[in-house]
Order: structure tokens, then C-alpha cells, then sequence
């Protein structure tokens, strides 16, 4: 997510985009009533290239094209908003449960009525109305250097916020949803004053100002930058298997935790899809969700980013097998994002950058 002055000038840009994409989609409807083309426009935040291969198999199988316009959750949220019901966005898609919510909340979405889609979703994945369901799952974990650090110092996420740490722990900005939302489940689970006290001693803590995202904390933490990160799951996968021998190497020299295991279990966070209000290809989108909630999509989805699938049937890589069974918060992931603007003000009074 970006901030404050760059918002205006990225909502521009994403208008300007917006307005591009309409008038193909509105060329697109004309052909799909032609019985020339197929389409579905989808909004998406995400930014992992496993997403487009998903949508040229769907493409392949279907004849169904996607169109993605891209953008951070809350612009496209707005652009919805502001489209009302000449709105082009078929399915929205993001990380993190928070802004499902608020895309909910905020009036752009409508359920999923799909008996296919809720047998592939487990309930505890999806909203409770089935405005939006989850597609994957990834963890927010501890990640230290193994030729330095004994793991099992690393018991907890309250642990990284004590003395011993002083100097030696990296993570990235306030912006990040990634950051807001393990804020929000600290405030749900302990109180606004706890959370408040353990952000403060990250930032204590800290090894360098943050920056970049989760894996620039890991090649860091690989050069000798800190001892210890917080980091998605995901990304170890993602630099475990990567093309690009500077993340390989790095990855290679990292291990992983799973914190909280005997108190409050280890903080869980989805990616999820939903479909907009005004979807104007409605039945290709829904195809398109069934899709990649079946045990193909997943499978797919799964095998190229690391994150976990919702659905059990997926295929997983061996490194997911083996970092499953782990104990996870109790808590709601839809509910994370009524903390959000908290841990916000919590972050700037802390001095979280
Ligand atoms: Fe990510």
C-alpha cells in the first residue's frame, strides 16, 4: 500500500487505467454478445506471477480471456465505488482478510452463489455470507540466520520485542498490510495497550530503518543485517525455488518459525476473491472462482507462490507438507480489519516508519 501524497496521484493513474480497460471491456461485451470472446475483468491487488498462469490454463480451458486491471486494495475498492453500477470489475482480488472486509463493507461486492465454490472453501476461509472466500492462506513467521542463531530463541513474537534483541531484528514498513493486520491480531487477542507496548519494542529492536518488502528483509538478514526477520511463509518458498541465485543463496542460509506454538498460536493471514456488485460477466467469474477453488486451480496456485491452499485436495510442494500441523491464532481473519485503523495510529505514535 503507498501513502498519503502519492494517493491522489496513483488514483489518477488507476482511473486512467480504468478508463483504458472500460472501453475494451465494453468492445470485449460487445464481442462476448457476438459469441466472439469471453471476457472477465478482474480487479487484483496481488503481485505473484502464478496468478497469470492460473489465468491462461482458465483461458485454455474455457475460452475465457481475463483482463486484470491492478492496483493497491483500496484504489480498487474505490474505483468501484466511484463506478457504481457502470462499474467493468467482474471479480476482486486481494491479500489479507482486512480488506475483503472493507470491500464488503464498502458496498462493491455480492455473495457467491456457487455450491461448487462452497464445497472447496472450508467456512472458516470465507465470509460468513459468502461475500468473499479465500483462495490461500501464509503464515507470518519468525525467519533467523542459521549460522548464528539458535531457534529455539525464538519462541515467540512478544520474545523479538525483549532487550536481547536489541539492534538485531528487521521488518518492513508500516504501510504493509502484511504489518497492520499481525498489529490487529495482537489488539484482538491482548488489547490495544499491549500491542502498543510490543510494537514499540520492534522498533527498539530494529536493525535498520524498514525497507523493501519481505524478501529484501531476508537477503538482508542472509548478508548479516539483523539476526531475525518477520516474514511471510511464502516468500522462503518462493526464494528457495527462485532463478535468481542472490535470493537461492539467501534463502539457502535462513531458517523458519513457527512462533507462538505454546501460547497464542502463529499469525495467519488469506488471499482471497470476491464478486463485484455489478459484475457484468457474472457467469464467467463465477466459473473462474470454481476454478481456482477446485483442486486444479489450487494445485496450480499452490505449486507456484508456496502459500498454502484452502482446499485439501491441492497438490502441495513437499516444503508446505512439511511446514504444516502448526497451531494458528483463534482468530476471525474477517474481524482483522476493524483493528486496522488502530494498529495505524499505533504504528505512527511508536515511530514504525
Ligand atoms: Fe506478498
Amino acid at each position: 500500500m503507498k501513502q498519503g501524497g502519492n494517493r491522489g496521484i496513483l488514483l489518477a493513474a488507476a482511473l486512467i487505467l480504468l478508463l483504458t480497460v472500460c472501453s475494451s471491456c465494453t468492445t470485449k461485451r460487445q464481442e462476448a454478445a457476438a459469441g466472439k470472446r469471453q471476457v472477465i475483468n478482474l480487479f487484483t491487488a496481488r503481485h505473484y506471477q502464478v496468478d497469470n498462469t492460473i489465468y491462461q490454463e482458465f483461458a485454455r480451458r474455457t475460452g475465457i480471456q481475463i483482463n486484470e486491471v491492478k492496483g493497491t486494495a483500496e484504489e480498487l475498492v474505490e474505483l468501484m465505488k466511484q463506478e457504481g453500477q457502470a462499474s467493468s470489475a467482474d471479480l476482486f482480488v486481494t491479500v489479507d482478510g482486512g480488506i475483503l472486509n472493507y470491500a464488503k463493507q464498502s458496498g462493491v461486492l455480492q455473495p457467491i452463489s456457487s455450491e461448487a465454490v462452497l464445497r472447496n472453501v472450508p467456512a472458516e476461509w470465507r465470509d460468513p455470507g459468502n461475500y468473499w472466500v479465500g483462495i490461500s492462506t501464509r503464515s507470518r513467521v519468525l525467519v533467523y540466520a542459521k549460522d548464528r542463531i539458535n531457534p529455539e530463541e525464538l519462541s515467540s513474537y512478544e520474545e523479538l520485542a525483549s532487550d536481547r534483541w536489541e539492534g538485531r531484528v528487521l521488518v518492513r514498513s508500516a504501510s504493509s498490510l502484511y504489518n497492520q493486520s499481525l498489529l490487529a491480531s495482537f489488539i484482538g487477542l491482548h488489547g490495544e495497550r499491549e500491542a502498543a507496548r510490543w510494537a514499540e519494542g520492534i522498533v527498539r529492536n530494529l536493525a535498520r530503518e524498514p525497507e523493501g518488502g519481505d524478501k529484501a528483509q531476508a537477503v538482508a538478514l542472509a548478508a548479516g543485517v539483523g539476526d531475525v526477520a518477520i516474514m511471510n511463509t511464502y516468500y522462503i518458498g518462493q526464494m528457495l525455488n527462485s532463478n535468481d541465485l542472490t535470493e537461492l543463496e539467501a534463502a539457502k542460509k535462513l531458517g523458519i518459525v513457527f512462533p507462538n506454538q505454546q501460547t497464542t498460536g502463529t499469525h495467519v493471514n488469506i488471499s482471497g476473491i470476491a464478486l463485484a456488485r455489478h459484475a457484468p460477466n457474472k457467469e464467467n467469474a463465477l466459473k473462474f472462482i470454481e476454478f481456482v477453488t477446485g483442486k486444479e486451480g489450487q494445485t496450480m496456485l499452490t505449486q507456484g507462490s508456496y502459500e498454502f491452499p484452502v482446499n485439501a485436495e491441492a497438490d502441495m510442494p513437499e516444503l508446505l507438507r512439511s511446514w504444516q500441523g502448526f497451531k494458528r491464532q483463534p482468530v476471525e481473519i474477517a474481524n482483522l480489519g476493524q483493528y486496522h485503523e488502530q494498529a495505524k495510529e499505533i504504528f505512527q505514535s511508536v515511530g514504525w516508519k
